[in-house]
């Protein structure tokens, strides 16, 4: 496979631990991710035509991936003609080593960065520093974990880990290294303020600026940025130099197009009908013209994208990113992103991050991070299948024979017991006789052997002392 992740390399035990034992964290995402959800289902309610909206956005992404490269060719042929320059990137280290040479051939010294999470894809950050560039965010939550020197825990909001309490000590100790003001409370207004005033010293210092793209328009060779912040524009207008790395699945073929689609990262993922910013890359400054870039690059990143077309897969490429499928995940509200291990967190990163990189990689992904519950099936405004992805990939996993063998031969054998009534109903009998060992204060709380790491972090209530077969005959005289 082409494709390349960051991936964390603690073991999954250690991860998921970490994650259990935050408290403040399992706090916060858990009050954040509920208002999230719930400002969709709202705003899905105020506008009757939202489900229409939706559905033609869905029509307009599949189209757009079946001619992808016929799109791409259009988009590459409409930048070029507007001054900018365009390159394909087939691997995450030919997007760097693109991106090192611009900024080499310039002397860039510093950057200022938008919000995009296929650069925390290709840990932009990380080779720009390496190369003796400073490098800093301009959203308000990708600061925040820059300064914190983390990665971001949902692809929508990133900080969304943190709290406001949390936010103002990193903010305390910014403002000690900067010799500046530190917040005035932990009031959210002073913290923006703060955020703000540091920010713009290094918007109007900046040799280069990076963006992502929400979304590429072929007919014009335009990059589509939506933001809540503003910082897009002065990213996109104040440095000279300009380059915006996008991943090849954002093409739209026309405007039209992008009519469908711009409002769904919003008003699935926040509930708001649009975002407040909607700023848009054409081509490079004109001559009467006295804001934008002088130079302009596209980096067009595939990084095991195509392979993905023409299979079931096919439509993970309609992703819009809009974080809703992590905002109703029961599991992700417990672990938060970070547990995860990869740059995608969430339902959509437990199918995209083997389908990028390979098996092998995080192969705990689609069995201990999945319930199956199907709230992100339903949440994703995409229709993206992705219970049914997380489904595939399980069996792939057992057809490659990636699980323990003590894993896959007790569930052989649970699937072959319980699959007559005669097995099940013994087994309840058993399980009724040999619960009383574990039942503490009315519920299960711990168990023998490999059942006993579930019980770890959960109990369940005891087997009910007769079955409904059992209390029918019982009160209401034998069945036929
Ligand atoms: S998979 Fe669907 S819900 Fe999840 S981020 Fe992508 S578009 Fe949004």
């Amino acid at each position: 496979m082409d494709g390349q992740l960051p991936i964390d390399t603690r073991p999954w035990p250690v991860r998921r631990d970490a994650a259990l034992h935050d408290q403040t964290m399992q706090q916060t995402i858990g009050v954040v991710t509920k208002r999230l959800a719930n400002a969709k289902v709202t705003a899905y309610a105020a506008y009757p035509e939202a489900n229409h909206w939706r559905q033609r956005a869905v029509e307009v992404k599949r189209q757009s991936i079946r001619q992808l490269e016929e799109h791409l060719a259009t988009f590459t042929q409409q930048v070029e003609s507007h001054g900018g320059k365009v390159h394909r990137a087939t691997t995450a280290a030919d997007a760097i080593q693109t991106i090192l040479e611009v900024a080499q051939h310039h002397q860039v010294r510093s950057v200022i960065k938008t919000k995009s999470m296929v650069t925390e894809e290709l840990e932009l950050n990380r080779a720009l520093e390496n190369a003796g560039i400073a490098v800093r965010e301009t959203d308000l939550g990708e600061y925040i974990i820059q300064l914190a020197h983390e990665k971001p825990s949902h692809i929508l909001a990133p900080a969304l880990h943190k709290n406001r309490e949390q936010i103002h000590a990193l903010f305390d100790q910014d403002a000690l290294v900067y010799h500046t003001e530190p917040p005035a409370s932990e009031d959210i207004v002073a913290l923006t303020q703060y955020a703000r005033r540091r920010l713009r010293e290094e918007f109007l210092a900046a040799d280069m600026g990076v963006t992502g793209g929400n979304f590429l328009v072929a007919e014009t060779g335009t990059v589509v940025l939506i933001t809540n912040e503003g910082n897009a524009d002065m990213v996109t207008t104040l440095p000279r130099l300009l380059v915006s790395v996008v991943g090849v699945e954002k093409i739209v073929a026309d405007w039209s197009g992008l009519i469908d689609v711009i409002q769904q990262p919003a008003l699935s993922g926040v509930g708001q009908r649009l975002s407040s910013y909607t700023t848009l890359v054409s081509g490079t400054r004109g001559p009467d013209q006295w804001e934008g870039p002088d130079e302009w690059h596209v980096v067009l990143l595939d990084n095991g994208r195509t392979q993905l077309k023409d299979t079931p897969f096919e439509d993970v490429l309609s992703c819009i990113r809009c974080g809703a499928c992590l905002n109703v995940c029961p599991v992700f509200r417990q672990v938060g992103g970070h547990a995860y291990g990869s740059v995608y967190p969430g339902p959509i990163g437990i199918v995209e991050t083997p389908l990028l990189t390979n098996f092998e990689v995080l192969p705990e992904l689609p069995s201990a991070l999945c319930t199956l519950c199907h709230a992100c099936g339903e949440a994703c405004p995409m229709n993206i299948d992705l219970p049914g992805h997380i489904v595939q990939l399980r069996q792939m996993k057992q057809e490659r024979h990636m699980n323990a063998i003590g894993v896959t031969r007790s569930y052989r054998w649970w699937a072959r017991f319980w699959a007559t009534p005669h097995g099940y109903r013994r087994s309840m009998r058993w399980a009724r006789w040999g619960q009383w060992w574990f039942v503490r204060h009315g519920r299960i709380q711990s168990a023998p052997g490999l059942a006993g790491g579930w019980f770890k972090t959960r109990d369940m209530p005891p087997v009910a002392s007769m079955t409904f077969h059992e209390w029918w005959d019982r009160t209401r005289g034998k069945r036929q």
